[in-house]
C-alpha cells in the first residue's frame, strides 16, 4: 500500500536518495565543480513550530517547513505537502527535484517545497483552515509573488490554496493586492487558477505515456496500465488514461488495492471512494494484495502516491515495460538497479510528472496579465511544453548513452550551469 516503506535496504534518507541521483547525472556531465557544491544544498531552509486552536479549545503546536533549493533561473516554485512524514530530508528533497523539474521543462523558475508534519484527513474544515492561514502568517515575505510561489502537493488542494492566496494578500499592502494573487498557483478558478490546472499532472502523465509508446512501436490504445496512488495525479490519470484508449488493470493506495484484467470502470472506481473513502470492496474489481498489485500483468506501471514506493523488495514483482513516474521519488536507488538489470524502462518524476508545474507557470502568467485562458489553448501548451522536455531527454539518452532519469537532470543540470556561466558568482 502506498504508506508502506519497508524495505532491505541500507537506510537512506530522502535527501541523500535524490543528492545521490544528482551526483550521478553530474559525473556523467563532468559539472563544473563549483556549480557542483552550490547545487548540493539548498539556499534556504526555513522551519518553524507554530500554534493551531482545535475545535476542542486546545492548543496543539505543529511543524511547518519551506526549503527553497535554487533560483538561479526565477522565482522558487512547488508544492506545499501536509502529510504526517513530513521532515526535514523530505522537504529538501522535494524542493531539489522541483529545481531541476522546472530547469528540465524549461519554466522561468527555480526550485522549493514547502510543507506541515500533519494528519489533514483528522483535522475538521475550519482545523485546516485555522493550520492553513497560521503556517502561510510564519511564512511572511519568505513567500511571494515574484520571489516564491507555492502550490499544490500531496494533501493540499485547490482550497487551501486559496487560503494560503487571501491570507497572503490580507498582510501585504493593499496596493500588492492584486499583484499578490499570483502568490500561489493551483488556485481555485473562482480565485483566479486556471483551466486545466488540476488535472495537469495526470495529463501530463498520459501525454508521457502516448510519447513512450509512439516510440516504443505501440500505440497507447490498448495499454494495460496500472497505478498506484488514487489521488488528484492518480485518478486524473486513470481517467485520462482510459480515454485515450488504454485499459486500467490495478489501482492501489493506502486502503488497499483492486484489480480487474477486463479493465476498471473509472468513474465507478471514483464514486464508490468518495463515498467509502476505500477502494478495497468495489463491486467492479477483486480486492489484491499490495504484491498481486505490484506484479500485476500490464505494460505501464505508475507510482503515483508517494515516495519510496518501488524498492529492492517490489521492484522484481512488476512486470510492466515501463514505469511513468507520476510521484516524486517513487524509485529508490535498489529499485532502479533492478528495473535497469531487467530492461524496464523509467521515465523519471522530474519529467513525467511536470505537468502540474508547466500548468501554474500559466496560472502565474494569466494572474500577471490579468487573463483567463481557454482550456484548449492551456491543454495545447502544456502538451507542447512536455512533449518538448520529453525529446530533449530521449535525444540526450541517445547522444550520452544514459538512462531516462540521467538524461532528464542532465538536461536540467546543462541550463542551469549555462545560467552560472554566464552571471559568475556574486560578487
Ligand atoms: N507539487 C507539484 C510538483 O511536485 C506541483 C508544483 C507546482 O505546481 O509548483 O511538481
Amino acid at each position: 500500500m502506498s504508506d508502506t516503506k519497508t524495505s532491505t535496504e541500507a537506510p537512506m534518507n530522502l535527501y541523500e536518495m535524490a543528492t545521490a541521483q544528482f551526483q550521478r547525472a553530474a559525473d556523467a556531465i563532468a559539472l563544473e565543480p563549483s556549480i557542483r557544491s552550490i547545487l548540493t544544498e539548498p539556499k534556504n531552509e526555513i522551519s518553524f513550530n507554530f500554534p493551531v486552536r482545535m475545535d476542542n479549545g486546545v492548543v496543539r503546536m505543529f511543524k511547518g517547513y519551506r526549503v527553497q533549493h535554487n533560483n538561479i533561473l526565477g522565482p522558487y516554485k512547488g508544492g506545499i505537502r501536509f502529510h504526517h512524514d513530513v521532515d526535514v530530508h523530505e522537504v529538501k528533497a522535494l524542493a531539489a527535484w522541483m529545481t531541476w523539474k522546472t530547469s528540465l521543462a524549461g519554466l522561468p523558475f527555480g526550485g522549493a517545497k514547502g510543507g506541515v508534519t500533519c494528519r489533514p484527513n483528522e483535522l475538521s474544515r475550519p482545523e485546516l483552515e485555522r493550520l492553513t492561514r497560521r503556517f502561510t502568517h510564519a511564512l511572511g515575505t519568505s513567500i511571494g509573488t515574484e520571489y516564491d510561489i507555492p502550490a499544490p502537493d500531496v494533501g493540499t488542494n485547490s482550497q487551501i490554496m486559496d487560503w494560503m492566496m487571501d491570507t497572503h494578500v490580507n498582510t501585504v499592502s493593499i496596493l500588492d493586492r492584486t499583484r499578490g494573487k499570483g502568490v500561489v498557483t493551483g488556485k481555485s478558478l473562482a480565485c483566479g487558477g486556471s483551466k486545466g490546472r488540476e488535472k495537469a499532472t495526470g495529463q501530463g502523465v498520459c501525454h508521457i505515456i502516448d510519447a513512450w509508446a509512439k516510440d516504443s512501436g505501440r500505440s497507447v490504445k490498448g495499454l494495460k496500465v496500472a497505478i498506484q496512488g488514487f489521488g488528484n495525479v492518480g485518478y486524473w490519470t486513470a481517467k485520462i488514461i482510459v480515454d485515450m484508449g488504454a485499459t486500467v488493470v490495478a489501482v492501489m493506495d493506502h486502503t488497499g488495492a483492486v484489480g480487474n484484467p477486463q479493465g476498471i470502470d473509472v468513474a465507478g472506481l471514483k464514486a464508490y471512494m468518495d463515498a467509502n473513502k476505500k477502494l478495497p470492496g468495489f463491486a467492479g474489481a477483486k480486492t489484491i494484495t499490495p504484491n498481486e498489485f505490484w506484479g500485476s500483468e500490464c505494460d505501464v506501471m505508475v507510482p503515483a502516491a508517494i515516495e519510496n514506493q518501488i524498492t529492492g523488495v517490489t521492484a522484481p514483482l512488476i512486470k510492466a515495460k515501463v514505469v511513468v513516474e507520476g510521484a516524486n521519488g517513487p524509485t529508490t536507488t535498489a529499485g532502479d538497479a533492478d528495473l535497469a538489470r531487467r530492461g524496464i524502462t523509467v521515465i523519471p518524476d522530474i519529467l513525467a510528472n511536470s505537468g502540474g508545474v508547466i500548468v501554474s507557470f500559466f496560472e502565474w502568467l494569466q494572474n500577471r496579465a490579468s487573463e483567463y485562458w481557454e482550456l484548449e489553448e492551456v491543454d495545447a501548451r502544456l502538451k507542447r511544453q512536455i512533449l518538448e522536455a520529453y525529446s530533449n531527454v530521449t535525444a540526450t539518452a541517445r547522444e550520452r548513452k544514459l538512462d531516462f532519469r540521467t538524461a532528464a537532470y542532465a538536461v536540467a543540470l546543462l541550463r542551469i550551469a549555462e545560467a552560472y556561466k554566464a552571471r559568475g558568482v556574486f560578487p
